[in-house]
């Protein structure tokens, strides 16, 4: 299997791919040919997680050899790195409804379900192409995926990684997260300014010629830990497969009965895997996009058009909070039917206008198999309450996002009588003041705090990353305007070549 780039036909390995991230003409990386309908359920039945993922990466990293796979995956998702053993449990609500857990990593979010794996993939890929530069994973994060990155490469060998992070645009206990980061080979950043301008910015360090070659002078190459990476993106199609397997063991759905899944997104990444899943052969009838506020996407779903001339505003759903979602340019490649061209000349007006629109017979197309919805804080709250007091089960701000998309729909019919998924993105405790808001808990200062009081009435223990942290002392608190990221970069780069 080889992988093109979607603006192009430049083909590469998938080991160039992983270390490489991005096409050298700036396009993303999909297989040259896709695995259709390869999955069936008979073939799944009885696995377990570990199992499923060998079956699924199998199609993708042909440049590994099974027995490498296997070792790579039981490095990844084990008893240290997940609190489950099941490691993506299906909680059942009711018989509409089932919730899939992807919070049970080390850093409560579903991001360690890829960067659990990914610094594995990376390092063998790193091996393949005899590369013996210093690799500098540069990351730009709404919250989550900062974390999960952080702990993924953590003091591994000839890796290092830089975070860059909004001051104000992670929760209380993501910035604690982040700012007591271990490990000899990370450097952590808060920035002056929201995610996209993170992101541009550290785009722009990326891909500068000057910046790139005074790293290649002190044996460092640039990678990036973003979603955009098919290290990242393809690890997330297993965890639907094995979705799919436990809807079916607990009866929820008969073997090939198709059911929805409402995705809460903001990059595009969780829910291009749910296609990516449905395209092998899993019976997805529709994917849901749920989005806070920011409904950048969601609107997309519904006129066809992508326009982010638009305001930005920060929500109880901070990983959500994004207006150019990385990953949504390989959805599109796929909406062209693979035309890469068009692909070319949507990402042209978009980079041009801030806009792009599909054609009326494509947005139909598409919309047989997707449909968007949003919610804004209010209805958040509201639906945290709601779960929380009907089910005794506590949502974090994200997966409440795609809970009141669910509810939304359900309430009109459009569900029609489907089984619904809920992706659930988060642990509830990583969010304290949105949870104490929708339970109508008193306000406090220290995140802590308040997971006590949500503790006190809910008698939900306090997972143990979380109680780890709370004594651990803070090694990065600053905050650089994002001018100065170029410099904080070399800054690393010279500490590197001197380690
Ligand atoms: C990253 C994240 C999302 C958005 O996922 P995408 O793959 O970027 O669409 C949603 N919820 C949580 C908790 C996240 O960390």
């Amino acid at each position: 299997m080889n992988f093109r780039s979607t603006r192009s036909n430049e083909c590469v390995s998938p080991s160039f791919a992983l270390l490489h991230g991005l096409a050298q003409d700036g396009g993303l990386y999909v297989p040259e040919t896709f695995p259709e309908n390869v999955l069936s359920y008979s073939e799944l039945a009885g696995k377990s997680y570990q199992d499923i993922a060998a079956v699924v990466l199998s199609y993708f990293f042909t440049n590994f050899t099974a027995e490498e796979r296997k070792q790579m995956i039981a490095s990844a998702y084990n008893d240290t790195t997940f609190r489950d053993d099941r490691i993506v449990p299906l909680h059942s609500i009711d018989t509409d409804l089932s919730i899939s857990e992807l919070f049970h990593g080390r850093t409560l979010a579903f991001k360690d379900l890829a960067l659990s794996l990914f610094p594995y993939l990376l390092t063998a890929a790193k091996k393949q192409e005899q590369e013996d530069r210093q690799i500098l994973i540069l990351t730009a994060t709404s919250g989550d995926t900062g974390k999960a990155a952080l702990e993924g490469f953590k003091d591994v060998d000839g890796t290092n990684i830089m975070v860059f992070y909004p001051s104000e645009g992670v929760s209380p206990m993501q910035k604690q997260q982040m700012q007591k980061q271990e490990g000899a080979n990370v450097r952590v950043s808060a920035i002056h300014g929201n995610f996209d301008d993170a992101q541009s910015f550290l785009k722009r360090v990326f891909t500068n010629k000057e910046v790139n070659a005074y790293a290649n002078e002190n044996n460092v190459l640039f990678s990036s830990a973003n979603s955009i990476n098919i290290g990242r993106l393809f690890p997330q199609v297993a965890y639907y497969v094995s979705t799919y397997v436990n809807l079916v063991d607990n009866g929820a759905i008969d073997e090939g009965e198709p059911f929805d899944v409402v995705v809460p997104t903001g990059n595009f990444g969780n829910i291009l895997a749910g296609f990516f899943a449905k395209k092998m052969g899993v019976p997805i009838h529709q994917l849901i996009c749920a989005s806070n506020k920011n409904n950048v996407l969601s609107d997309f779903f519904k006129t066809g058009v992508y326009d982010m001339n638009r305001q930005f505003y920060m929500t109880d759903s901070p990983s959500m909070d994004i207006l150019l979602s990385s990953n949504f340019e390989r959805f599109l490649f796929y909406v062209a039917h693979e035309d890469s061209a068009q692909v070319f000349q949507w990402e042209k007006d978009l980079q041009d206008t801030g806009k792009m629109a599909v054609s009326a017979e494509a947005l139909a197309e598409l919309q047989r198999q997707f449909a968007g919805g949003w919610i804004d804080d209010d209805e958040t709250e509201a639906v945290i309450n709601h779960v929380y007091n009907d089910f005794g089960y506590l949502l974090d701000p994200h997966t409440a996002v795609a809970y009141g998309v669910y509810l939304n729909r359900h309430k009109q019919g459009l569900d029609e009588g489907r089984h619904t998924v809920i992706m659930s993105t988060a642990h509830p405790y990583k969010f304290p003041p949105t949870i104490c808001k929708a339970l109508a808990l008193p306000p406090q200062e220290d995140p802590f705090a308040m997971l006590e009081e949500i503790q006190a009435i809910t008698s939900m223990a306090l997972p143990k990353p979380l109680q780890e942290l709370k004594n651990k002392p803070v090694r990065f608190s600053d905050a650089i305007d994002k001018e100065n990221m170029k410099s904080a970069v070399l800054s690393f780069v010279d500490a590197i070549a001197k380690a």
